[in-house]
């Protein structure tokens, strides 16, 4: 049986921003028409007039796992600088997921973002004292919502070798397991906690899996002032050296990349995730956008799963900083999520409406105050479309999202599980100390 989305204002594509007025047809999960649409009687309808359909947010870089943390109480001093912010906050948080938090905090995150009107997730996924099928745990959690998902383990050495090696091998059991609307990347930390030989390791199983490395780059100075000390060259070279450079890799943050990083990343074709919003809390300031290329994506890097929020806030920053810059350059960073999800779902017509596209599609209850046209979309996005907007989401032609709430499930008895489970997860963040691991390299 079709689907037709009927009667809207379509967007086909963000880049170049694209509007026509169509109906929308959708069968096994793909976009078959756009156009006046010939519905027989068989095909079922959902009502589009004075709507705008839109293809599906990507969010390159989330952290699900930190979803539980909303609101929660911090009782030690206040942290100073960004690695402090880690090891006082997010490394306490980590240890003490166990399998159920890990559960709920992917439910609870992928549930935001499909009602924020996020069709996939890039997650980077951590949980060192309960790495056993954590990637499962994430995955059971986004297929009962029926999100689409790319995942990866982040490896490190902070918490010793023994779940380094658990966190590498977590990778593969992710792949042999693998879910529908799902795929896979190597997760690696961030280079001031990983060794030569893990993150050598990294590179070989990203070559084994046939993928790319999510890893965090330079997002505080202090990365980069730790593989200075500790190598003599600075992290993107230190990942170049390592094979870690790919045009399968994604790089999230990239604050602190120099020019010739920058250079080297452009050289590689690796991909970017720019997350203006928390580089903004964690006060590491503004990533060199200009010099990364067109395939800067955008994440949110665990604030939440609202893309519309994340590229106002993307283009704010860039025009405070650069006059030059226009709402267009915003809507083509979530462009750019798409194509990176795209590639490494190897579906490659990924955030366009056209056939043969997956019907990955968002409704937004937006009957614009004034016209709307394929020149002033970016003005529209950037000033007027917001998440609260979101009325259905399909992925993959199922519908996730009906009317703003979720279609596929009950949410208010996982809403209440989620609460206890945060409750609980917050005492016993209490028992744990700040995480004592440091990078080299003094402050300058
Ligand atoms: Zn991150």
């Amino acid at each position: 049986m079709n689907l037709v989305l009927s009667g809207g204002t379509v967007v086909t594509t963000l880049d170049p921003p694209t509007v026509t007025s169509a109906d929308v047809t959708i069968s096994g999960g793909r976009v078959s028409a756009v156009g006046r649409s010939t519905a027989s009687d068989d095909d079922a309808t959902l009502d589009c007039a004075g709507c705008v359909v839109i293809p599906g947010n990507v969010c390159a870089h989330h952290h699900l796992y930190s979803a539980l943390a909303r609101g929660m109480p911090y009782r030690l001093d206040p942290p100073q600088n960004f690695v402090q912010v880690l090891q006082r906050v997010w490394w306490r948080l980590d240890r003490a997921l166990d399998p159920d938090s890990v559960w709920l905090s992917a439910w609870t995150g992928g549930a935001d973002a499909l009602l924020s009107g996020t069709t996939t997730i890039v997650d980077h996924h951590a949980s060192p004292n309960a790495v056993e099928d954590s990637l499962d745990g994430v995955g059971s959690a986004l297929e009962r919502l029926g999100a689409r998902a790319v995942l990866c383990y982040e490896v490190t050495d902070r918490d010793g070798p023994d779940r380094a090696a658990a966190g590498l091998e977590e990778h593969r059991r992710l792949v042999k397991a693998m879910r529908p609307l799902q795929a896979a990347m190597v997760g690696a930390h961030a280079s001031f906690t990983l060794s030569e030989e893990t993150l050598a390791e990294c590179v070989r199983m990203a070559g084994e899996l046939d993928t790319g490395i999510h890893v965090h780059v330079a997002e505080d100075e202090a990365d980069e002032r730790d593989s200075l000390a500790r190598f003599g060259k600075r992290v993107v070279e230190r990942l170049a050296e390592a094979g870690a450079l790919t045009d399968r890799s994604l790089l999230a943050h990239c604050v602190h990349v120099d020019q010739r990083e920058a250079a080297l990343i452009h050289e590689a074709q690796a991909w970017v995730a720019h997350n203006p919003r928390s580089n903004m809390n964690n006060r590491v300031g503004w990533a060199p956008v200009a010099a990364l290329g067109n395939r800067l994506a955008l994440g949110t890097d665990g604030i939440d799963g609202d893309l519309f929020a994340e590229s106002r806030t993307a283009y704010w920053r860039a025009r405070e900083a650069d006059a030059s810059v226009g709402p267009e350059w915003a809507i083509a960073r979530v462009a750019a999520s798409a194509r990176l999800a795209g590639a490494l779902c190897g579906d490659p017509l990924l955030g366009r409406i056209e056939p043969g596209a997956p019907a990955d599609l968002v409704v937004l209850d937006y009957d614009p105050p004034t016209p709307l046209t394929s020149q002033n979309l970016p003005g529209h996005w950037v000033f007027g479309l917001s998440s609260r907007m979101v009325r259905d989401v399909l992925v993959a032609g199922e519908t996730v999202v009906r009317d703003h709430r979720l279609a596929r499930l009950d949410e208010t008895e996982l809403r209440a599980r989620g609460r206890e489970a945060a409750e609980a997860l917050w005492r016993r963040m209490d028992e744990i100390d700040a995480h004592p691991f440091e990078p080299v390299g003094a402050a300058g």
